[in-house]
């Protein structure tokens, strides 16, 4: 057992259930598309977002998943039945800030704003307390410790916003592969990586989980679960299962490529992976101590 592992605050065994996980934003919101697409554009855009959600919703009722939903102010904002439909499935409702700006980019005062704000939206429309929040683009990093305090300071209790991996646009591959406290008061659950070699690959879902054969996700979760019995975390979003979501113009062919690549086959590896393990929301999962 390494030293950062020696101090996870509550090494859950894992009982056979893993943590889904959602990241609610429309396909005009993702940081690859950020350069292409000003804020102020949004409301422009055709947003699918709620059929989509709605969609999720409905595979995982029938399959007695739950899952928690990483959810933009600026999306509960204009889907308010969306967020109340979310709660009274059952599902956790947690905070991917307001208007997907990446922790690691915002000044401290900015930050605290911004997970503050979306935290009071969240709760004010879904008449529940917010605990969890993800950055976007997991930018808690080595640029931003600070951001565990402002997190703790805003009310939340934990964070799932590092991955532990190198990547050209996130990642802190020197982090803790298992929930561990950055501070006292707040615990961050990164997203599952596999070891292998000494080194950490993405095993937690997003555009890997689309651009691979579904076997490699499943010998991947179910490695974690077995070598380092631990729960796995999956994330995923709403968009990527929408083949037919209007296309953004003029688009870099690189993030082009990582955001329309196997959309249409995304739905059908999502209900193996559904079939294949058990599912429950994230404060679950893991057995937080959230009071
Ligand atoms: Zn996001």
């Amino acid at each position: 057992m390494s030293e950062s592992e020696s101090k996870t605050p509550n090494h859950a065994p894992f009982l056979g259930v893993n943590a889904l996980t959602v990241d609610v934003e429309d396909y005009f919101q993702v940081s690859a598309f950020e350069r292409h697409i000003e804020r102020d554009q949004w409301d422009a855009f055709p947003r699918r977002v709620e059929r989509n959600v709605e969609r999720l919703l409905e595979l995982f009722q029938n399959r007695g998943a739950h899952a928690t939903f990483f959810t933009l102010g600026w999306v509960a904002e204009r889907h308010p039945e969306l967020i109340r439909r979310i709660v009274a499935g059952g599902h956790e409702l947690a905070s991917h800030g307001y208007g997907h700006l990446r922790a690691a980019e915002q000044p401290r005062e900015e930050f605290a704003r911004d997970v503050a704000h979306s935290k009071a939206i969240l709760e004010d429309i879904g008449g529940v307390a917010i605990r969890g929040y993800r950055a976007p683009s997991f930018s808690i990093d080595e640029r931003n410790p600070w951001a565990f305090d402002v997190l703790v300071e805003t009310g939340y209790r934990y964070s799932s916003s590092v991955y532990p991996v190198r990547h050209d646009h996130y990642g802190m591959p020197g982090a803790p592969r298992f929930p561990y406290r950055p501070n006292s008061k707040i615990i961050e659950v990164p997203v599952t990586t596999l070891q292998v070699f000494g080194n950490n690959l993405p095993a937690g879902g997003g555009g890997y989980f689309r651009l691979l054969p579904y076997p490699v996700s499943r010998f991947a979760i179910r490695r974690v679960n077995r070598i380092d019995a631990r729960p796995a975390i999956f994330y995923m979003h709403p968009w990527e299962i929408d083949p037919d979501q209007p296309r953004v113009p003029a688009i870099a062919l690189r993030a082009r490529f990582r955001h329309y690549i196997n959309l249409r086959t995304t739905e059908s590896k999502l209900r193996r992976l559904l079939d294949d393990f058990r599912w429950d929301r994230l404060d679950r999962t893991f057995a937080l101590p959230l009071s």
